[in-house]
């Protein structure tokens, strides 16, 4: 029987992982699906109760179920700890982990090497659902300090209670202070996306050891990013996030690790490009 996982969200027309998965499910010969489906928060619950019913070996979850997800499954500590659950598979019951975790961990590895060593001070901007699988995966890294910056002081606030004193939440009009001491700086906000208000930060105050990690990934070269790379410090981008992420349910679904190649990039690549073209209106 072919095996079928999809991606959850409402909407999902945006969602990049049926590329992803369709692309290495080519690439591995196998017999497999990857489909949207569109589905209202009021019948989320319904949906995953009858997934496997629907011919389903597991499911990856976006916006807005990343919670209802975590709820309704039996979470990894991960996914516990980051509050979220993004990747969902059957395993006697249904299991869920956050992928964004080590795709977060995996692009850095991948594009910046040796990123970790010695990781004193790491800024990251942002205190929602991403800010919180980066933060947790900082930690597990050994980061000494993680200088949470974030436009409402109470949820950088909420961080520290959740990770504890290694967190330390900072104002939004302190960004820029706090990158003297930092050896990676994180954008895990919506700012710098295509329709997003731009971010305002100056690079230049990092120390040039630094490493610039930006989860937004459209467009795939942010002005962040860009502005890291002039400046020759080591960038990596939120496409690589996004690829890395998606590789742990596809070997979960489907049974072989796929591997994240230029390949594969570029596809995607082409195709957010198109869409930096010609926004939806
Ligand atoms: P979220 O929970 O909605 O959090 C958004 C964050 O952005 C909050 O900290 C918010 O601050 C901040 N923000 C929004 N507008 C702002 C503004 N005008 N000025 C200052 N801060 C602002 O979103 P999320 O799920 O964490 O996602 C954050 C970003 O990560 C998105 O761009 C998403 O696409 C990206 N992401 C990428 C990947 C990947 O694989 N590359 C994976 C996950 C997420 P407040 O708390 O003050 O509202």
């Amino acid at each position: 029987m072919t095996r079928a996982a999809c991606v959850i969200g409402w909407p999902v027309a945006h969602s990049r992982s049926p590329l992803i998965h369709a692309y290495w499910l080519k690439r591995y010969g196998i017999a497999g699906d990857y489909r949207r489906e569109a589905v209202p928060p009021e019948e989320f619950a319904a949906f995953l109760g009858a997934l496997a019913a629907r011919g389903y070996v597991g499911a990856n979850v976006t916006v807005p179920h990343k919670e209802a997800a975590l709820a309704l499954s039996e979470p990894d500590d991960r996914a516990r700890a980051v509050g979220a659950a993004n990747t969902l598979w059957f395993d006697g019951v249904l299991r869920s982990t956050n992928t964004d975790v080590e795709g977060f961990l995996a692009n850095l590895d991948a594009g910046a090497p040796d990123w970790d060593r010695d990781l004193g001070q790491a800024v990251v901007l942002g205190a929602g659902g991403a800010a919180r699988a980066v933060i947790y995966g900082l930690i597990g890294r050994g980061a000494g300090r993680i200088v949470v910056v974030n436009r409402t002081p109470s949820r950088a606030e909420t961080l520290r209670q959740r990770f504890g004193a290694r967190v330390r939440p900072a104002r939004w009009d302190e960004r820029n202070a706090v990158l003297a001491d930092a050896v990676l700086l994180v954008n895990a906000t919506t700012l710098g996306m295509q329709g997003e208000p731009a971010l305002s930060i100056d690079v230049g105050r990092l120390p040039s050891r630094a490493v610039v990690a930006d989860l937004v990934y459209v467009p795939v070269e942010t002005p962040l990013v860009a502005a890291a790379k002039a400046r020759d410090l080591r960038a990596a981008d939120g496409l690589g996030m996004l690829l890395h992420q998606a590789v742990r349910g596809f070997a979960l679904w489907f049974g072989t690790t796929p591997e994240v190649t230029p390949d594969l990039r570029a596809l995607l690549e082409a195709d957010l490009g198109a869409a930096a073209r010609n926004p939806p209106r």
